[in-house]
């Protein structure tokens, strides 16, 4: 038996002060990952800081934020999936967060799911959740068993010697489509992080899944209103059509001129890296054409010229390269997304 101190703050600064200056705390939200990984041996927090009664509840109109028009939502942290995936203004003006958030988990999952914890959730990798096999985003230094073990979720673009694995959140893909921002309290006041900035690649530090810092405590995220994110959408790829991480996912949002052609295209992929991957090579090739099939599957396989694949990996180019045609299919017509 391990003991565990549970601490329960009244406001978000004694949270950061608690996690930042002990090396052994956590933040604790709706707990659907990290109570997991407390059963199963992966964390092994001294101190469990819960965050999930702070007032960072709500969703809230802004008007200051970059981007073309300077209006969204600030969205708090501890807003739960499914009252994010219901709310009206979300469905109308960011349907692609919509449209992730419900293709994820089950009903009561996200009902207890936070906002800031979706984000934060850790990869789904076999070996990383089984103590008794070598890993380097577990344990740094004692190897990475998915190379040349089970492999077919495995990276295939931006992975390292020492970790393939990916990114498991539906919801980060998608703000990673939208431009958004991740607000992030620490022990030296606010900071905003973009979304897309906000996990990192493995390299030589798999341990590190975000640019965070320990301590430090995500308050809210900032969704600013776009002509692209209205016409967004999402697809996920699974193996069963509920209860299951994604294959590979695509999340675009795309703003066209009147004569069809692209103004903006903003395409985030799933499932292919330890980061939500935006598409940025892709979206450049689609800049002023007409996003027809040829023209996307064109600028898609631009952008996986740098994917490496093996066997059981090779799948996952052709799935994406399929879903990102289906989406933006789908945007171009103004049909179901
Ligand atoms: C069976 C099952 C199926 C699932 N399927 C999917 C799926 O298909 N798609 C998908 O995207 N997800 C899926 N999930 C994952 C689920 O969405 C996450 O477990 C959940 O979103 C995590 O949120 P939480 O509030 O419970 O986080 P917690 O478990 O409380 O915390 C997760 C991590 O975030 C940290 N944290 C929490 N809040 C904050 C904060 N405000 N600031 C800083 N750090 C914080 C914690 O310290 C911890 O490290 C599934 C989960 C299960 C159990
Ligand atoms: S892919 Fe990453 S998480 Fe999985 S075993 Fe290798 S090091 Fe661990």
């Amino acid at each position: 038996m391990r003991e565990l101190t549970y601490l329960r703050p009244d406001d978000a600064a004694a949270a950061v002060a608690a996690v930042s200056g002990d090396p052994e705390a956590r933040f604790l939200a709706g707990g659907t990952n990290l109570v997991d990984h407390l059963k199963l041996g992966v964390a092994r927090p001294g101190t469990l800081v819960d965050v999930s009664r702070l007032p960072m509840d709500a969703v809230e109109e802004v008007g200051d934020l970059p981007g073309p028009l300077g209006t969204g939502l600030r969205i708090g942290a501890n807003v739960r999936n499914s009252d994010l995936a219901a709310d009206r203004r979300v469905r109308e003006r960011f349907p692609v967060v919509a449209r992730a958030l419900l293709s994820g988990a089950s009903g009561q999952i996200r009902n207890q799911a936070t906002t800031g914890g979706n984000l934060l959730q850790r990869t789904r990798c076999v070996y990383f959740q089984d103590v008794t096999t070598p890993c380097n985003k577990r344990e740094p230094g004692t190897g990475c068993s998915a190379r040349g073990g089970h492999a077919r979720y495995n990276a295939v673009l931006g992975a390292s010697e020492e970790c393939v694995t990916v990114h498991p959140s539906d919801l980060a893909v998608a703000l990673a489509a939208v431009d958004a921002t991740v607000v992030v309290l620490g022990p030296d006041g606010e900071r905003r992080v973009p979304v897309a900035d906000l996990h990192r690649l493995p390299g030589d530090r798999p341990q590190d899944d975000t640019t965070l810092r320990h301590g430090e405590l995500i308050t809210a995220v900032e969704l600013p209103d776009s002509p692209g994110a209205r016409r967004s959408g999402y697809y996920k790829a699974r193996d069963r059509a509920s209860y299951a991480f994604a294959l590979v996912s695509v999340a675009a949002a795309l703003d066209l001129a009147e004569d069809g052609t692209v103004r903006e295209a903003r395409i985030a992929w799933g499932g292919v890296a330890h980061k939500p991957w935006r598409a940025t090579r892709a979206e450049e090739e689609l800049r002023g054409r007409v996003p027809d099939e040829e023209a996307v599957r064109a600028a898609v396989r631009v952008e996986l010229e740098a994917a490496e694949t093996d066997d059981q990996t090779a799948y996952k180019t052709t799935l994406v390269e399929g879903a990102t045609v289906l989406v933006l299919d789908r945007l171009r017509q103004g049909g179901p997304r």
